[in-house]
């Protein structure tokens, strides 16, 4: 009967050590997917959005499973040190690592978006490359790009935080057109300087009518240090839109 507690710990020495590969395994694996996935991507349009959606999730994740495994690595020899010990150590390793995934979490949280928004930058300025032509692409200017966006993009470049960046090759007149959503881009706080303000509200407060401007209402907010502004803006009027029966048949 006394010999049950050592027999257990054994036992666990050895789980615990294979549960610990196994959530390394997983964590050093989805980590490296991730870069091994932008790697090959090749449009950079692709690549800016895998990086704004996955990124910090991925490491995240990653960095948790590994603090699990190695959680367990730490508390896998025990065999010499009996029960009361047992639990006394992994009482320590679990405080340690929960210190470490705060910090861990914070990181990625605050620091880490900096280092982030410099590479989607670069992304998405580099110039796009012509399937046509193969030579680099003209990206328009705000007022040259309007000719290129439907009523209805133009509308939401107006009215939303949205962004289109319109690409032409001047050479065979193939155009590429790509969306920035602002709500996933965060904007340098002016209160706490993190690159941690983001837009979480758009309210109409005046619909644009034919005749009269209206007016949207942008709320953000601050993650780090929950710092809220907000700005309003003046949405154009609305252009009225052609009848398809006027046109010249
Ligand atoms: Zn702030």
């Amino acid at each position: 009967m006394e010999e049950a507690p050592l027999q257990f710990i054994e036992t666990w020495d050895f789980w615990a050590q294979i549960a610990a590969a196994g959530f390394i395994g997983i964590a050093v694996l989805r980590i490296l997917m991730h870069f091994v996935k932008l790697a090959m991507t090749k449009d950079f349009k692709v690549r800016y959005d895998y990086i704004n959606e996955n990124e910090i999730k991925t490491l995240w994740t990653g960095t948790v499973l590994i603090l699990i495994g190695v959680s367990l690595i730490a508390n896998s020899f025990l065999t010499e040190i009996g029960l009361f010990w047992f639990i006394i150590r992994w009482f320590s390793t679990f405080c340690i690592a929960f210190i470490l995934g705060i910090v861990a979490n914070n990181m990625y949280k605050f620091y880490y978006p900096f280092y982030i928004e410099k590479r989607l930058r670069l992304l998405r300025y580099k110039p796009r490359i012509s399937p046509k032509t193969g030579k680099e692409m003209k990206l328009l200017s705000e007022e040259e790009e309007d000719v290129y966006l439907d009523e209805g993009m133009q509308a939401e470049e107006d009215v939303y935080s949205i962004d289109y960046d319109v690409w032409v090759d001047e050479e065979s007149g193939y155009t590429k057109i790509e969306k920035y959503s602002g709500h996933l881009h965060a904007l340098k706080c002016p209160e706490c300087s993190y690159q941690t303000l983001r837009i979480i509200k758009e309210k109409l407060v005046t619909k644009p009518t034919y005749t009269e401007e209206g007016e949207l209402t942008k709320y953000f907010s601050c993650s780090y240090c929950d710092h809220k502004a907000q700005e309003t803006v003046t949405v154009g009027k609305l252009v009225a839109a052609p009848n398809p029966e006027a046109a010249p048949a």
